[in-house]
């Protein structure tokens, strides 16, 4: 059983990096974002709550939050364990999360703002079947068409300048502080989140001990 949280500003790569262990690992990959989003496509109640805050780039309430993740690992279907991104985003999630559960590595993606600014300003995603592009380093074979379900490619609400530069401000006053803490612990390893997808992938699997990512041969 192997409990990861994959930690790294917006556009580090954590999502990519979180279901390529899970494809691997048989993990569960748990992310809070995608929880969020297909609660507003679906219209729920949560949906109505988060929607105002996630297109602001803003943070969902901690208690709306941690019900969130509390009912998702409560469906205990993670029995190779689960990595968890997006989550904890600040102290009192942190403190929470330790609570209840023990996490074996905190793998945090570093990556420079200007190049995070440089990303996420060219990221698109396909709102039916969630496939995620890159107008620089993966682009779609047609110009604004999914190459899974040729579905019409959309920004994401909050992949605006204004939003991006909310995002980045709270993750550096809010959730540097929670790598803090699990530094404390002794779980944290930092992985340099600027080479290409399969080298950061390989440098994940070194420092965590786990055999070489299959594009290692
Ligand atoms: P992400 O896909 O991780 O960038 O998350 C998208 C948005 O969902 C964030 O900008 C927040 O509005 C909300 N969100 C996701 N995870 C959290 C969290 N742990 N705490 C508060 N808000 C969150």
């Amino acid at each position: 059983m192997r409990k990861y949280v994959i930690m790294g500003v917006q556009g580090s790569g954590k999502g990519t990096q979180a279901k390529m262990l899970r494809e691997d690992l048989d993990l569960v990959h748990i992310s809070v974002g995608d929880i969020f989003r297909w609660h507003v496509r679906q219209h729920t109640k949560i949906g109505a709550q988060v929607k105002r805050a996630m297109a602001a780039g803003e943070l969902v309430g901690d208690d709306l939050v941690a019900e969130v993740v509390r009912r998702r690992l409560g469906i205990h279907d993670w029995n190779y364990g689960f990595v968890i991104d997006g989550f904890p985003r600040n102290g009192r999630q942190a403190e929470f999360f330790m609570e209840s559960y023990d996490i074996d590595a905190v793998i945090h993606l570093e990556l420079p703002d200007d190049e995070v600014r440089r990303r996420v300003l060219s990221r698109r995603l396909c709102p039916n079947c969630g496939m995620d592009y890159n107008l620089i380093a993966d682009r779609p074979e047609v110009e604004g068409r999914c190459d899974i379900c040729g579905h019409g490619l959309i920004t994401r609400a909050d992949d605006t300048p204004e939003a991006l530069e909310a995002r980045l401000t709270d993750y550096h006053e809010k959730t540097r502080p929670v790598l803090e803490l699990f530094r404390r612990k002794e779980v944290v390893h930092d992985v340099d989140g600027r080479p290409p997808v399969d080298e950061v992938q390989s440098a994940i699997r070194k420092t965590l001990g786990l055999s070489g990512y299959r594009a290692d041969g």
